[in-house]
């Protein structure tokens, strides 16, 4: 996780996938149950999708890729604080600790600039 957030801030472009992605994968391989593979998963995945459709305004897809600079990470870290994700995370056992952290200002996260406020 280190790593993929270092690189992040570095400026790498990202892609949007189906299924776990880099962050989760090594975590896939490593636990029995993976939460990822649950069958509630796909779903809020793809709520989460049309949702930052619908908060950018532009259409996304599987195999879509762009860097995640510091404007739309502020953007979307923003719109979670403010509730505009629920939808999509609703049933997921993280829920409380994605809000303590976006409650807390994204504080001690690995993906941000220095000096950043959200
Ligand atoms: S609650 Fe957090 S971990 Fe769960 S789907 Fe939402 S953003 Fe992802």
């Amino acid at each position: 996780m280190t790593a993929t957030a270092g690189r992040l801030v570095a400026g790498a472009t990202v892609e949007i996938v189906e299924g776990p992605d880099d962050i989760c994968e090594p975590l896939c391989r490593s636990e029995q149950n993976p939460h990822c593979h649950e069958t509630t998963v796909p779903e809020r995945d793809r709520r989460a999708l049309s949702l930052v459709t619908s908060l950018l305004g532009r259409r996304l897809a599987h195999g879509d890729r762009f860097v995640f600079d510091d404007q739309l990470r502020t953007r979307l870290r923003a719109a979670y604080r403010d509730g505009a994700f629920e939808q999509a995370c609703t049933l997921c056992e993280w829920q409380s600790l994605c809000r303590e952290i976006a409650a807390g200002g994204y504080q001690d996260t690995l993906f941000r600039s220095s000096g950043e406020d959200i």
